[in-house]
């Protein structure tokens, strides 16, 4: 019989380290702190990646065994309330009961040049990156070689993301110049607008943005914040996979935003 390959375990304080390094995490003011999180067993050898750390996420984290828990959007925001009561309380207390750690990657996991949100979402949607827009670098400029409409773009989103993305705009548009920002960036719509693009493509959308696009008929797309976000948090449990030996799993959830 074959022996079966043992995973590889590695202590919290190197994957930390390491990752601290490789998202280049101090480089970023943020809105909630990047890295270890919440603190749990000193070896790990089973990672779990997820974009939200939600109830539903910690408990099938908790089933699979996992020994850290990596995700795109952790704890502790900037202008929350920061007692731990309710809801908070009971995720907390899950993770310490378990002894799983929690890290957190925000705006280093959309920024990072390979792994990133946004240049992973970009691979997926046929988006040749160009580069950060030059007075935003959370927006990202590209083009797409096949100038599709926005309605045949649209019906590749959906074909990729698995959900029916906002469309506003001239549905026989074409498309060429795209500046994109993964999740909740609907407020970067106008300066997209001033760099010259076709369209926007972003997670949300609010009321003015309807008016915007068509008064200046940039073309905006609202593809999901979840959907638009699943990406970078994959590729990068899979690069420790792939780095450490360590078993990586990624749990998706039917979040609609
Ligand atoms: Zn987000």
């Amino acid at each position: 019989m074959p022996t079966r390959k043992t995973t590889a375990m590695i202590s919290r304080e190197v994957l930390s380290a390491y990752l601290d390094d490789l998202l280049q995490t101090n480089r970023f003011r943020d809105y909630s702190p990047n890295g270890l999180q919440v603190e749990g067993r000193s070896g790990i050898a089973r990672i779990v990646t997820a974009v939200s750390a939600s109830m539903e996420t910690l408990q099938k984290a908790v089933a699979l065994q996992a020994d850290a828990l990596l995700v795109h959007h952790g704890y502790f925001w900037k202008n929350e309330d920061g007692r731990i009561t309710g809801t908070r309380k009971e995720r907390i207390a899950l993770l310490l009961r378990h002894d799983l750690n929690l890290f957190g990657f925000h705006l280093p996991l959309d920024a990072h040049p390979e792994l990133g949100n946004n240049v992973q979402l970009a691979q997926r949607l046929g988006i040749t990156v160009s580069g950060q827009h030059p007075d935003e670098a959370l927006v990202w400029l590209g083009h797409l070689p096949q100038a599709p409409t926005l309605k045949t773009f649209g019906a590749q989103i959906k074909r990729t993301l698995k959900r029916d993305p906002l469309l506003i705009g001239n549905p026989d548009q074409p498309l060429r110049r795209i500046a994109w920002c993964t999740g909740g960036a609907q407020n970067y719509f106008e300066l997209a607008c001033r760099a010259g693009v076709d369209a926007y493509l972003t997670g949300e959308v609010s009321e003015q943005h309807f008016h915007l696009a068509q008064e200046t008929g940039v073309a905006f797309i609202a593809a999901g914040h979840h959907a638009t976000e699943r990406y970078g948090i994959q590729a990068l449990g899979q690069h420790l996979a792939d780095q450490f030996g360590l078993t990586h799993q990624f749990i998706d959830s039917g979040n609609p935003v």
